[in-house]
């Protein structure tokens, strides 16, 4: 092969890798990173298979507040106003009829929550098996079916969204429990509202550590960045309907920080 050949060659080669990415080109730089949001460049987290003997159903210690026991959703509300419409089926929470949030508000929290993709697969990359955990309703863990589902990496499963995509992909297959246990530290404002600490985020995700004290870089959202907000470092979790009946379980939490 001469050199133009293989010159020729190997920008196919790179086009056909293009043309396979999902995400952004255009989107703007993330602060302090060297990628887009969503970019398109950034490459896969490699999958790991969670233990198999893994426990899920972490039952909540004795000072937590149970906000979903298969019971009731008692401790929600439509962001739409006025009640829940998540469907209750046989103890499991169905996303239905417009996000939720708590009742409650939240500072500084541990969060544990379990969650299943439809075992029935549509769609593909953020079309599919797509909902959402958020804090105080700017800061996204996402929630998706990423097992073998292509999409941009900051899109992925657990990803805090359109930031920083998970260290590694220890997903499970559709239909299968997943669990979250997150660490969500509140950003800090002083009273002129600048910015003094920002939001951190740690999650074990199926008992592996996807992303360790994360650094939030303001408001997760689609295609763009935002700088923060100040408010009071206090807010619900909420829970997104993207069109996709995701299930929930065994959902509680703990507030720390007060001990401090
Ligand atoms: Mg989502």
């Amino acid at each position: 092969m001469n050199a133009v050949s293989a010159i020729l060659l190997s920008s196919l080669f790179a086009a056909t890798l293009v043309a396979d990415g999902v995400g952004y080109t255009n989107t703007p730089v993330i602060r302090g990173q060297k990628w887009r949001v969503h970019d398109k460049f950034r490459p896969t987290p490699p999958v790991v298979t969670p233990g198999a003997t893994f426990s899920h159903g972490a039952q909540p210690p004795s000072d937590a507040t149970v906000l979903f026991d298969g019971s009731s959703l008692n401790a929600w509300v439509a962001d739409s106003g006025g009640p829940a419409k998540f469907k209750i089926v046989n103890g499991i929470l169905e996303v239905a009829g417009g996000s939720i949030h708590t009742a409650q508000d939240f500072g500084d929290s541990q969060l544990h929550i379990e969650w299943s993709a439809p075992s029935e697969v549509k769609g593909d990359s953020q079309g599919r098996g797509n909902s959402g955990v958020f804090f105080h309703n700017d800061f996204e863990i996402q929630v998706l079916d990423s097992y073998n589902n292509v999409t941009y990496a900051d899109g992925q499963a657990s990803a805090l969204y359109g930031q920083w995509p998970p260290l590694v992909n220890p997903v499970k297959k559709p239909g299968e429990w997943n669990s979250y246990d997150i660490v969500f530290e509140a950003p800090h404002f002083d009273s002129d509202g600048k910015l003094t600490k920002p939001g951190f985020v740690t999650v074990f995700f199926n008992g592996v550590c996807v992303h360790n004290r994360k650094e939030l870089n303001g408001p997760t959202h689609h295609q763009v960045t935002d700088p923060y907000k100040p408010y009071s470092g206090r807010g619900p979790i909420g829970l997104q309907d993207h069109g996709n009946p995701v299930h929930y379980r065994n959902i509680w939490i703990r507030p720390i920080g007060q001990y401090n």
